[in-house]
C-alpha cells in the first residue's frame, strides 16, 4: 500500500494547519501547504510582483506561482497532506492533471467562529505551532511551549484582512468544495468540534479509504 495522498479543504481558520500536523505525524507523510511556502518566499520576484502584495491584501497569489510550488512539492513526495490549495477551479484542474487523491476532506466552520479564531490566533515564529489568545494559551505568554520560540500575529490575521480572506474564500473556493462534493468523494466534517474529535474523524476516513 502506498502512502496516502490527502487533500484538506476548509476556510482560513477552519483548523487545517492543526489537523495537518497530526495527520502528517500519524501517517508519516509530507505536509504541502502553499500558505507556508509563500510566507517563506514573500519577497520573491515573479512576473506578477511579489507574493507579499497579494497576501497582505488577503487576495490570492496568481495561479502560475502557486501551481509551480505545488507541482514541485508533489513530485518529491510519496504520500502527502495538501492544505491551502486548490483555492479556485483553475487550480483544481491543474491538481487533477498532476496527481490522484485518496481522500478529500472538508472542515466546516461558521463565519463568526472563523473570525474569532483568526483574529485571536498567535503563531510560533520558529516551529509554526498555532495558539489562541483566549482558547489555547501557552503557559508563558508569548512563548511557544513546544520549542520556546516567540509567538507573533500574522499580518493577515487582523480583522479587516481576515474578513477579506473569508470573502475571497467564499467567492473562489466554495466552487472547489462543490466540485469534490459532486464527484462524490468528499468527506465532510464538523470543524467546530474539539480538535481531538475532528482528528478522529479524519483519521478514520483516511484508514477506511487506504486500507480497504
Ligand atoms: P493561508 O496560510 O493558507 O491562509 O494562506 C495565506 C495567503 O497566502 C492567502 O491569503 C493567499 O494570499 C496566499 N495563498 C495561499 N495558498 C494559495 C493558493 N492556493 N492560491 C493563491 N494564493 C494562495
Amino acid at each position: 500500500m502506498s502512502d496516502p495522498r490527502i487533500l484538506l479543504l476548509g476556510a482560513p481558520g477552519a483548523g487545517k494547519g492543526t489537523q495537518a500536523d497530526r495527520l502528517t505525524d500519524a501517517f508519516d507523510i509530507e505536509h504541502i501547504t502553499t500558505g507556508d511556502a509563500l510566507r517563506a518566499n514573500k519577497d520573491m520576484e515573479t512576473e506578477y510582483g511579489t507574493p507579499r502584495e497579494f497576501m497582505e491584501a488577503g487576495e490570492l497569489v496568481p495561479d502560475p506561482v502557486v501551481n509551480e510550488i505545488v507541482e514541485a512539492a508533489i513530485e518529491e513526495a510519496d504520500g502527502f497532506l495538501l492544505d491551502g490549495y486548490p483555492r479556485n477551479e483553475s487550480q483544481v484542474g491543474y491538481l487533477e492533471d498532476i496527481t490522484d487523491l485518496d481522500v478529500v476532506a472538508y472542515l466546516e466552520v461558521s463565519e463568526s467562529e472563523l473570525i474569532d479564531r483568526l483574529t485571536g490566533r498567535r503563531v510560533c515564529s520558529d516551529c509554526g505551532r498555532s495558539y489562541h489568545v483566549k482558547y489555547d494559551q501557552p503557559e508563558e505568554t508569548g512563548v511557544c511551549e513546544e520549542c520556546g520560540g516567540e509567538l507573533y500575529q500574522r499580518d493577515d490575521d487582523t480583522e479587516e484582512t481576515a474578513r477579506e480572506r473569508i470573502t475571497v474564500y467564499e467567492e473562489n473556493t466554495t466552487p472547489v468544495v462543490e466540485h469534490f462534493r459532486e464527484t462524490g468523494n468528499l468527506v465532510e466534517i464538523d470543524g467546530e468540534q474539539a480538535p481531538e474529535s475532528v482528528f478522529k474523524e479524519l483519521k478514520a476516513a483516511v484508514d477506511e479509504r487506504t486500507h480497504a
